[in-house]
């Protein structure tokens, strides 16, 4: 396949942390060193910080992502937001099917597919992470748990919509833990998912698809990530909530080295 390189996108998850001021305070310190940034910048932060991380970076090339969505428009679901909402805020970006949401908040395949949809149906782009537990790797069934991930969740998503969405794959084992799959593990599942948008698209979607890797990705650990033919990315926790760390993972995905 011939994969374009070209497009590297990198994306913070700052999970549930910051607050408004320290939010501001990060962007006014990043803003100056990405604005000539080749690669994209995605920074998907809690709601409450939506509407002023969108206002401090308002003509800059950052995108401002949400971390989940309701996949209903309105109703009676308490502590929940839309997708609907989330666009009338300006985010561009939602983040679905995150291993923590999958963990602790019983999301399922089905509803990460419902939730694709409600976001695609507002004009959002989607990071969709898909990864498989520590004992589904060790029993040998990585491949099997990925696949069935993102074929559930891209279940009547068509050709077009697809240009919408990144797969970020997260080895649930890798976040949060400090503990980074090698660069041979990432770029093999990472891949495997190339072959499966390639079976259920065509070539040419596999080639274009940005497919990340995420956990425990950090400065030192980047270069060697982003050089793998198949990783066109990073998803970035931790590491994505210190401003000179993020840059510095920034600058690596700019370096032409990657
Ligand atoms: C994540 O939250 O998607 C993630 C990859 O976290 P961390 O980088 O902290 O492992």
């Amino acid at each position: 396949m011939n994969i374009n390189k070209k497009k590297t996108v990198i994306a913070g998850n700052w999970k549930m942390n910051k607050t408004p001021i320290e939010t501001k305070n990060f962007f006014k310190d990043i803003i100056p060193v990405t604005t000539t940034s080749k690669c994209d910048i995605i920074l998907c932060v809690p709601y409450i910080d939506i509407s002023y991380a969108v206002k401090e970076t308002k003509g800059s090339n950052i995108k401002i992502g949400a971390q989940n969505c309701h996949w209903e428009e309105s109703g009676a679901f308490t502590g929940e937001v839309s997708a609907k909402m989330l666009k009338s805020i300006d985010t561009q970006y939602v983040i679905i099917g995150h291993s923590e949401r999958r963990l602790y908040f019983a999301e399922t395949d089905t509803t990460v597919n419902k939730k694709i949809k409600a976001a695609l149906k507002e004009n959002l782009k989607v990071i969709l992470c898909v990864g498989e537990s520590l004992e589904e790797r060790e029993n040998d069934t990585t491949n099997e748990v990925v696949s069935r991930q993102t074929k559930v969740a891209l279940k009547g998503i068509t050709i077009n919509q697809i240009e919408n969405i990144i797969i970020a794959y997260e080895p649930l084992w890798a976040i949060g833990t400090g503990k980074t799959a090698t660069a041979e593990q990432a770029d093999e599942t990472c891949t495997f998912i190339r072959e499966i948008i390639s079976h259920l698209y065509n070539r040419s979607a596999a080639e274009n698809i940005v497919i990340q890797y995420g956990g425990s990705m950090n400065s030192k650990n980047a270069q060697e990530l982003l050089s793998k033919p198949n990783i066109n990315g990073g998803l970035i926790g931790g590491a994505s909530l210190n401003a000179n760390e993020f840059v510095e993972i920034i600058n690596i995905a700019n370096s032409g080295n990657v």
